[in-house]
């Protein structure tokens, strides 16, 4: 299958594909040749995102060529080729591909567009394992999770390990435990809440812990459940992302195309997340995720036959978006 080798050809420029990094680049010189073939014209714009066009192109697809240190095949470039795939299965479609610049460490280059097409759709693997426990090849996505993010910090007292009683201490790794769980216990059904990081002040294996400082990531479908969540955990966000929902002709046509397939809240933000915001009529296919789900890993599988199905489905609702 070509879009399997397609998908081994950029992974063999490199696993860790830096946004504007010499692979990145690589890795866009190559998909601009795979549009050139599919019957596309290309350009670079001014923040590096690579298109092909056809004609009047006011529908595009696609997502993103850069990677993680610790990157799989899938993410991001299944979007680029199965909108190459589908372009060329188009050929009088007036279409974009587009792969952006540098998502993983930003979005950076969707944010940075010349101009904006009226729809967009993004195919891209579910990163978790959702459409696997539901034995579910394609999921449509309804729109992403906000976000907020903060620390909490704990004081306490520092004091010798040994020869302060139990009853006579203030332990802040001890309090930081208890928000730990706390937060854990905070988050159900679509909201997700994660202590990541902790910094232990002094962080000797003699001293009682006198000062702790925890990460929070909060995230939930719609502001207001967010805004609970972040009530209920009980931390200040330094910074906050509001969910992102789809709509419009592109959701639509997913939901004709793919009667019956479930619906989800993408968890992790994407180039569609700044389409919408940007207030591009938007939707995304989920592909889905073997071996639980997982992603930024090397582990990170989907199967031929779930792709294929991904590409026909993509190509069904461009046809349908794009052809009068
Ligand atoms: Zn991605």
């Amino acid at each position: 299958m070509r879009a399997l080798d397609r998908l081994d050809e950029i992974a063999a420029i490199g696993q860790y594909r830096r946004g504007y990094s010499p692979e990145e680049d690589a890795a866009h010189a190559l998909a601009a040749v795979w549009m050139r073939e599919a019957g596309l014209e290309t350009h670079v714009d001014s923040a590096g995102n690579l298109h092909g066009r056809r004609g009047n192109a006011r529908v595009w697809s696609g997502s993103h060529l850069d990677s993680v240190p610790t990157a799989g095949r899938f993410d991001g470039v299944l979007g680029v080729i199965s909108a190459i795939e589908a372009a060329e299965r188009l050929p009088g479609a007036p279409l974009g591909v587009v792969a952006f610049r540098a998502e993983e460490t930003g979005p950076l280059g969707s944010r940075r567009v010349d101009e904006l097409p009226e729809a967009f759709v993004e195919v891209h693997i579910e990163q978790g394992p959702v459409l696997e426990g539901l034995g579910e090849p394609l999921g449509i996505v309804t729109g992403v999770a906000g976000q907020a993010r903060g620390s909490v910090t704990f004081e306490g007292r520092a004091d010798h390990a040994g020869t302060t009683p139990m009853d006579a201490r203030a332990d802040a790794l001890v309090e930081a435990a208890r928000f730990v769980l706390h937060v854990h216990q905070c988050a159900r059904d679509a909201a997700v809440a994660t202590v990541g990081a902790v910094e232990v002040e002094p962080n000797a294996v003699n001293v009682v812990p006198a000062r702790v400082t925890v990460s929070v990531d909060a995230r939930a479908p719609t502001a207001d459940w967010l805004a609970a969540l972040v009530a209920a955990i009980g931390f200040e966000p330094s910074s906050l992302v509001q969910p992102v929902g789809f709509s419009g002709a592109p959701l639509e046509a997913l939901r004709e195309m793919l009667p019956g397939a479930p619906e989800l809240v993408s968890g992790a933000g994407h180039d569609a997340m700044v389409l919408a915001s940007a207030g591009v009529p938007t939707a995304m296919l989920f592909v889905r995720s073997l071996n639980g789900g997982v992603s930024h890993h090397p582990d990170e599988l989907s199967s031929e036959d779930d792709i294929a199905r991904g590409i026909d489905a993509l190509t069904s609702v461009l046809g349908r978006l794009a052809l009068p």
